[in-house]
């Protein structure tokens, strides 16, 4: 296994001055962990760039869990732009951690976040950077194990024979078992294949070389591993402290700020979101343990906004005593608090002047123009919800207010398509009528259009995503339809959806198209001026496999390449769930009302944990 490895930091250091922003790849921030003295090091890379990957709070909570590990070591990896790549590879210069700067081959794991599809060429970047072969049955003795987790790992196919094992569900609990273990197996100097069969013993643990593609279209186990890998979730979220004194950048990041995550799960029950489904139930945290992290994060890293994060911040049943005692707490200075995901029905005048000042916009997601597609889409939102949310807002202060709209979503039709510019007119009518006449000239609605993409563990998850020509032609139906005067309209990038739509719901087949695209030059897919499409359709080609296809409609009698993997919701519920979008009922939010049966408390034996007793 994994020895002590060579400092590589001068070699690394050279190259700084001939890079672009040379501070994402040196450390000493305020906040790091160094751990010299620790015999067991892990590297926990985001597969993109450090700007966004110290925005994620994922990394940032396992690395505060395994350096709170006696000898364990975790150190950031993330991957080089371009420039700094290019000359890593002419120097030969490997892949190294930040904290210590020595090579990321040379630690005992690699932990890889896999937070969306069009990340997957950076993964096999970063381990072609580092050395590190990329398939897990290329993979020598010395090698580190590479393991990854993250929203992906619930599709794990098409990027399962890079990965030496897959955790799917939350980690807190589980990257601490999956360390244990690892350090067992190298105690009793257990070669990878045994390793690899104890690391499939701890809950939750995929290891993809015990399975193999069955006829039927699933994935059947080659003895070893269980039958269907469970996800891990946590029961008592609150016995979970939250990073409070992160890591704090040098450089600008995505979000420059304190996050503290306020709740887990969603049961709203949105038939689109993946994370809604797959992140139940829903686990709220203590509103007395809010404010107290939400002020020690502040203290800590000397931030001027804490962001209260969540899937659902405003659906918190203690949202405003949470917000009422911050910004008392926080009066005086210019520290602000911010929600980033708010309900349009949960989202009223006290919570808009509670906030008032403190935002530049409001974001709110009505997802469909039409109310029969909202309740298709199990939205369960009105437009007059929409109105009295924008009527709140703007009465309270706020000019901007910015709209996320899909197309494409299961049974749209032309009318539902041109909803959204209608809705978008009521929007802008009601924002100028809550405005003060002198001031009417400043309201703005920013509508941002993505295109539906059907995801695993859904109730979409059998539906066809639509072709790139029918989403052009919607887009023009949109436009025709979107008022002109005080309207910002931006599009998602369809090619980019369309091949999110053929990775998320792919199987183990597309792995080798990943590589030949990687291999083609391929890197950074997610910055819009990096994504080339072309590039990727030539290696679907040649790899013989059918985007179109992976993207269509699939048979709900047939197994799927995600079957193996459990969220918890059972098939029946999301099946269930298909038919009554078709009939456009409604499922009620079960921490409002009661159980609608998803099945995840049961198979999982846990519970809705609302802090204020009740959200009804
Ligand atoms: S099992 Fe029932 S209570 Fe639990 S998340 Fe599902 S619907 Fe809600």
């Amino acid at each position: 296994m994994a020895t002590p490895a060579a400092d590589v930091s001068a070699g690394a250091e050279s190259l700084l001055p001939l890079v672009e922003r040379p501070a994402r790849y040196v450390d000493g921030e305020w906040g790091a962990r160094h751990r010299p003295e620790a015999s067991y090091r892990t590297a926990l890379l985001y597969p993109d760039t450090y700007e966004l990957g110290m925005a994620n709070q994922a990394l940032a909570i396992l690395y505060d869990r395994l350096n709170a590990i006696d000898g364990v070591a975790a150190e950031r990896v993330f991957v080089p732009w371009k420039d700094m790549a290019a000359e890593m590879r002419a120097s030969s210069t490997p892949l190294f951690t930040l904290e210590s700067m020595q090579p990321v081959r040379d630690c005992a794991l690699v932990g890889v976040t896999l937070p969306y599809e069009l990340t997957y060429t950076n993964v096999l970047e970063a381990l072609d950077l580092a050395g590190i072969p990329l398939r897990s049955a290329d993979r020598a003795e010395a090698d580190p194990l590479v393991v990854g987790g993250g929203p992906c790992a619930f599709d794990p196919e098409p990027m399962a024979p890079f990965f030496d094992a897959i955790l799917v569900g939350e980690g807190e609990e589980a990257v601490v078992e999956i360390v244990a273990a690892h350090r067992a197996a190298i105690e009793a100097r257990a070669n990878r294949e045994e390793t690899l069969r104890r690391l499939a013993g701890v809950p939750g643990v995929y290891v993809p070389s015990l399975y193999a593609e069955a006829p039927d279209g699933g994935m059947r186990p080659l003895g070893g591993g269980p039958a269907v890998v469970e996800k891990r979730v946590l029961r008592d979220l609150g016995a979970f402290r939250p990073p409070t004194c992160p890591v704090v950048p040098f450089m600008d990041v995505v979000h420059d700020r304190a996050t503290i995550e306020i709740l887990r799960g969603c049961a709203r029950g949105c038939r689109f979101c993946q994370a809604g489904m797959v992140y139940r139930p829903v686990r709220e945290r203590r509103a007395d343990d809010i404010v107290r992290d939400s002020l020690a994060a502040l203290a800590c890293g000397g931030y001027e906004e804490v962001s209260l994060t969540s899937l659902s911040s405003s659906d918190h049943s203690l949202i405003e005593d949470v917000v009422r005692r911050l910004s008392r707490r926080l009066e005086g200075t210019d520290v602000t608090v911010s929600l980033p995901s708010l309900r349009v029905d949960a989202f009223g005048l006290t919570l808009a002047r509670l906030l008032k000042g403190k935002r530049p916009g409001l974001t709110l997601a009505p997802e469909a123009g039409t109310q029969r597609l909202r309740d298709v889409i199990n939205k369960n939102v009105t437009g007059e919800d929409l109105l009295g949310a924008v009527r709140a807002a703007f009465e309270a202060g706020w000019r901007r207010v910015k709209l996320y709209f899909m197309i494409g979503l299961p049974t749209e039709t032309d009318e539902d398509v041109a909803g959204i510019g209608r809705l978008v007119g009521e929007v802008l009518a009601a924002a100028r009528e809550a405005t003060p006449a002198d001031q009417r000239g400043s309201v703005r609605v920013g509508v941002s259009v993505s295109t539906f993409v059907p995801k695993a563990h859904t109730p979409f998850q059998w539906d066809a995503q639509l072709t790139l020509p029918e989403v052009l032609r919607r887009q023009k139906i949109l436009r025709d339809a979107m008022p002109r005067k005080g309207v910002e309209l931006s599009w998602h990038d369809a090619s980019a959806s369309f091949l999110e739509g053929a990775l998320a719901r792919g199987d183990r087949k597309v792995a080798d198209v990943i590589e030949r695209t990687w291999r083609s030059g391929a890197v950074f897919d997610a910055w819009t001026e990096e994504f080339s499409l072309d590039r990727w359709l030539a290696a679907f080609e040649e790899e013989g496999v059918d985007p179109v296809v992976l993207a269509g409609p699939r048979d709900a009698k047939a197994p799927l390449p995600w079957s193996h993997i459990s969220s918890g919701v059972s098939p029946a519920f999301l099946k269930l769930e298909r038919e009554r979008a078709e009939r456009a009922v409604a499922t009620p939010d079960c921490t409002f009302e009661e159980c609608t049966g998803c099945g995840v408390c049961p198979s999982l034996g846990v519970e809705n944990a609302i802090a204020g007793g009740s959200r009804g």
